[in-house]
């Protein structure tokens, strides 16, 4: 019997690897629109890379990190997400004393053991945005902008939501964390298991809970938003003006909560109904105490990701592969010597070529040259050797001139170089 891949891990065909191309290709674009660099970090870290990063009490470290021992019996674990490691890197090479705000990306695949459905995979990618250095409201408004910016160019606006909400700083974060816990306590009889444990660990992710029941029993708890101190009101103030500034729609969300401990302050999401219970394409927010619990100094953070999959449901209809320029249908065996140096003189000049490697038929090479996507078919046989003139077939008119082989592949480069800048 063939073997076939894990669940949960999901075969790119090339179809799909061209949209992916466009998807990241574009989010490049979008990145150097505000000077980011890019950074890559390994797949594999030390377990306690996330579980120092992440915080133990949430669903990612406690039950869905792709943990194991290698060889020497040290604990590794496949990256869950993007932050922890790149802040692991950061310190280790002390990046931040190069410049006082790191502006960083990276791409890449995640792993969790979750369970596999629309929109939800065990390797999954995201593209990802971290910056180190500002505690200032233009640093979180920019990263917001950048996942709207990305999501938008790719998927339209329609149906998309930023929420927003402020999940306040230490400061004042205890107060609403005691009333919290005071309200839940008198409710806990309507609350489901994993909240009345969650409760105990760390209430505030109770509102991240997907029981219904739950969520109709919160709507009367304490919300963060009434008890934010005057800094962290005027901050989430400034965040939504600039935003407004950028043009970017939002809502506040006050039940908004993110599943990673270290979040502060501004938390948003980017969602669409389009994508059913896996709505959220993208997420982020500012994390200011991380980099100092990672053993690093102690500077802000504010980042974001974007779900590439979700992303890729949200843009529809696979691209079609590219066509090349032109297709060489060469017979006999001198006409074939002959083309392979015009092959390699067109391909050193930027014109993509494809020929049959075998030598068939006229029929067989046409039909070849059709699936290939070719806007040009050259038909290269011994008569056009003898009359020193080969045929150039326009694949999209069909219509046929010849061309003198005299200079041949220079003609070929200037025809289809001049065609392909007009389009
Ligand atoms: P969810 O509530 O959907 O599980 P999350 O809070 O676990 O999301 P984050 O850790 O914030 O998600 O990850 C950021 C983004 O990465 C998500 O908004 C989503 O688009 C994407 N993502 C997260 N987990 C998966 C997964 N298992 N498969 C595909 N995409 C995912
Ligand atoms: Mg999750």
């Amino acid at each position: 019997m063939a073997i076939k891949a894990i669940r949960g891990f999901k075969d790119i065909l090339p179809e799909e690897a061209c949209s992916r191309v466009r998807l990241e290709e574009t989010a490049r674009q979008v990145f150097a629109l505000c000077g980011i660099d890019e950074i890559r970090t390994p797949v594999l870290e030390k377990t306690e890379v996330f579980k120092r990063g992440i915080g133990e009490h949430t669903d990612i470290v406690e039950k869905e990190m792709y943990t194991f021992q290698d060889r020497n019996g040290e604990s590794l674990t496949l990256r869950p997400e993007a932050t922890a490691g790149i802040i692991r890197a950061v310190v280790e090479h002390k990046l931040h004393g190069t410049a006082p705000l790191l502006k960083l990306f990276t791409m890449g695949p995640m792993f969790r053991h979750e369970r596999p459905q629309k929109g939800r995979l065990r390797q999954f990618h995201q593209v990802n945005v971290e910056y180190l250095g500002s505690s200032e409201p233009p640093a979180d408004a920019e990263i917001i902008w950048l996942a709207w910016e990305i999501v938008t160019r790719l998927a339209g606006s329609e149906d998309l939501l930023v929420e927003i909400n402020s999940l306040g700083c230490e400061k004042c974060r205890p107060v609403h964390r005691k009333e919290l816990m005071l309200y839940l306590e008198n409710n806990q009889q309507d609350l489901c298991e994993d909240c009345r444990r969650r409760m105990k660990v760390n209430p505030l992710r109770i509102f991240d809970c997907k029981n219904e029941e739950c969520r109709r029993n919160l709507i009367l708890a304490p919300v963060m938003k009434h008890y934010l101190c005057p800094d962290c009101a005027s901050h989430l103030g400034m965040v939504l003006d600039i935003l407004e500034a950028y043009g970017v729609p939002f809502v506040q969300n006050p039940y908004l909560v993110r599943g990673l401990d270290y979040y502060v302050r501004t938390t948003f999401e980017i969602t669409s109904r389009k994508l059913g219970a896996q709505s959220t394409v993208a997420a982020g927010g500012r994390y200011d105490g991380l980099v100092k619990l990672m053993g690093g100094p102690d500077i802000p953070g504010v980042g974001m990701a974007v779900g590439v999959e979700r992303l890729l449901l949200l843009m529809g209809e696979a691209e079609s592969r590219k066509g090349i320029d032109l297709f060489i249908a060469a017979l006999g065996r001198e006409p074939r010597d002959e083309a392979y140096y015009w092959i390699g003189y067109l391909r050193r000049h930027g014109i993509s070529v494809e020929f049959s490697f075998a030598d068939k038929s006229l029929k067989a090479q046409m039909k070849q040259a059709d699936k290939s996507g070719a806007r040009y078919c050259l038909i290269f046989g011994e008569n056009e050797l003898d009359s020193e003139r080969a045929i150039l077939r326009d694949m999209k008119t069909k219509e046929q001139e010849e061309i003198d082989l005299d200079d041949l592949p220079e003609a070929l480069v200037d025809r289809i170089s001049n065609q392909s800048a007009g389009e």
